[in-house]
């Protein structure tokens, strides 16, 4: 019975620890958690190897000398866990050296001293024998419990009121009272079974004194599994952390059973009953607790090298899904490249890619909107240019009325001025409406070139940027016919117009002196017409050049360009089976052509 409940809490024990640090190997906290537990652990293990398996006549020299280092050690480890839970705190260095000095001479004491004196079975009976070295040893050892209590303690004290915002503050004090709360109740079970009774020459619990330990280890298993006790807070938390992990060690740990019950077996077939039973016994629990083990560092290695890369790819993919496109998986296992590696390389580059088309719709979906609010302005001005063009129609009618009246030839002189520069007016708002008229379906008709550069070039007269350049044009007067849609003939040639205009402005604002010279030339070449701007600005790199054509690409400032121009005029070309191809150089001006099948029937 003793046997059994030794050998179980033993493996509790160890599985505890076990689990604490595979929850986050990395983290401080948990590093010092499992020491103290599996040193907890080290503590069972000797009652176990001594109470279980004593003869009448065994010398407990050993076993006491381990137990008081171990408990020694036991309580070192909570010092420093409470120097690193809940946060990390720097160690009085002073203080320290004390610590480590007393507890050098208390070790002294115990291997060489008389700390341990005439323990063990004499005649089936166990006997102790306590000097004042022993008292001093165990004094020390529960100073080192008090002062790591009273430092816990002070930690734990609740904050202010109001300050505790959320809920994980809640979980952390309720994590502190259970750390406040089990060495307590193991502390108190181990006393009374080790010092208490035993002052009364009463032995009999001395066997049990583990249960307390056991009882400390339930209380943590509870704290971790309801309270995310030494978890990292995580996205997986709801998924009771990595279950791929705990599959794996259920399944190692069945084998790891199967092994020790298989091996046993054919040992004991082997060897008959030529063994004794206590040897047997033994055998069992060695193999037990030994076997556990390898599988436990069999389950470590497979969190490392599958399920912890697994869970921050899994974890980095939660965030994608949830729209955040600033997370990248980086391994931090060593720099061995094997699948998972590649998984997170490729993990990473679909969000790069997925990054970078967000930022490409984001930017399309701006554009649209400017563009969407220049068609709304471009279809105001249309509609005020109508509203402009009545009373001005009526305008010009009674000052051409006027004029005939007229008797002074300087007042007919001055009335034919006016009626000049109302013509102008009409003529602007007549283009403009040209322009500004929602193209239907392209209608293609035998289109003359020329008069559509004419008109288009009269039109961007009014624009204030274009009239500070020099603007030439030649036009064959043999032009023939092409079927266009004159409208979009335009559309194209304007768009070209604009841009050779930025592109002067871009070159002069870095050299004033730079010639400012645009020019539209047509005329036909290798059975086709051909139109031609030239300009004299700042010209493309070649990077830029093997953009240009893309929509929306543009390198004008936010509100200056939409970097429709150009893809529009190659659809709109396209669509009439010409071309359109520009050759530049920076900082030598571009020529832009544009070819245009010519119509068959034309002359
Ligand atoms: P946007 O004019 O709105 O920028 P475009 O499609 O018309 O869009 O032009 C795309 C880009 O091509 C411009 O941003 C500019 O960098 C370049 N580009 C076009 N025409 C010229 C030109 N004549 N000279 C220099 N660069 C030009
Ligand atoms: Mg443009």
């Amino acid at each position: 019975m003793l046997l059994l409940t030794l050998t179980l809490t033993l493996l509790a024990v160890l599985a505890l620890g076990f689990w604490v640090f595979a929850l986050a190997p990395g983290r401080r906290e948990n590093q010092v958690f499992a020491a103290f537990t599996w040193l907890a652990a080290l503590w069972v293990a000797n009652d176990l190897n001594f109470w279980g398996f004593h003869g009448p006549e065994t010398d407990g020299t050993v076993w006491a000398r381990n137990a008081f280092l171990i408990s020694m050690g036991l309580q070192l480890t909570f010092l420093a866990f409470s120097w690193v839970f809940p946060r990390p705190r720097p160690v009085p260095k002073g203080r320290l050296a004390l610590l480590m000095a007393t507890t050098l001479g208390m070790v002294a004491l115990i291997l060489f001293g008389p700390a341990v004196e005439d323990v063990g079975f004499h005649g089936g009976e166990f006997h102790l024998t306590m000097t004042p070295a022993t008292f001093v040893v165990g004094g020390f050892v529960y100073l080192l419990f008090l002062s790591a209590r009273v430092r816990a303690v002070a930690e734990a004290r609740p904050d202010p009121p109001g300050s505790s915002e959320d809920k994980s503050q809640e979980d952390l004090d309720r994590q502190l009272k259970v750390i406040l709360l089990s060495p307590l109740v193991t502390g108190t079970i181990t006393t009374t079974a080790i010092v208490v009774l035993p002052l009364f020459e009463v032995y009999g619990l001395l066997p049990y004194a583990s249960l307390g330990i056991l009882a400390g280890a339930l209380m943590h298993s509870y704290a971790a599994l309801n309270l995310r006790f030494l978890k990292p807070a995580s996205a997986f938390d709801d998924l009771r952390l990595f279950p791929v992990t705990a599959k794996l060690s259920l399944a190692v740990a069945c084998f790891w059973l199967a092994t020790v019950v298989l091996l046993v077996g054919v040992v004991q077939l082997q060897l008959g009953g030529s063994l004794a039973e206590p040897a047997w016994q033994q055998a069992w629990v060695y193999a037990l607790v030994v076997g556990s083990l390898p599988a436990m560092g069999l389950i470590l290695l497979a969190q490392r090298i599958v399920t912890r890369p697994l869970r921050q790819v899994s974890e980095a993919a939660l965030a994608v899904a949830s729209g955040r496109t600033d997370v990248r998986v980086e391994l931090d296992q060593g720099s061995g490249r094997d699948e998972m590696s590649l998984l997170a390389e490729s993990f990473n580059s679909m969000v790069d890619r997925l990054e970078r088309d967000l930022e490409v719709q984001r930017e399309t979906a701006q554009t649209l909107l400017r563009t969407e609010r220049l068609a709304v302005a471009g279809s105001l001005a249309a509609g005020v240019a109508h509203e402009v063009n009545n009373p001005l129609a009526a305008i010009s009618s009674l000052v051409q009325i006027a004029q005939s009246k007229a008797e002074n030839e300087r007042t007919r002189e001055l009335l034919g001025d006016a009626l000049g520069h109302m013509e102008r007016i009409s003529d602007a708002l007549r283009d403009l409406l040209d322009f500004a008229r929602v193209p239907g379906q392209t209608t293609r008709q035998p289109c003359r070139v020329n008069e559509v550069v004419e008109r288009t070039v009269r039109l961007l007269r009014y624009d204030k940027r274009l009239r500070q350049i020099e603007l030439s044009v030649d036009l064959d007067p043999e032009l023939p016919l092409v079927l266009a849609d004159g409208d979009q003939i335009q559309q194209v040639l304007m768009n070209l117009l604009f841009n050779a205009r930025d592109a002067i402005e871009s070159r002069r604002e870095g050299e004033p002196e730079a010639p400012a010279r645009i020019s539209v030339v047509t005329g036909v070449a290798s059975g086709e017409l051909q139109l031609t701007v030239k300009d004299t600005g700042c010209g493309v790199t070649a990077e830029v050049r093997e953009r240009l054509f893309e929509p929306f690409f543009t390198t004008k400032p936010p509100g200056a360009g939409t970097g429709l121009g150009l893809a529009v005029c190659r659809d709109l070309l396209r669509a009439h089976e010409g071309r359109i191809s520009l050759e530049s150089e920076a900082g030598q001006g571009t020529e832009v052509l544009v070819s245009l099948p010519l119509s068959k029937e034309s002359p």
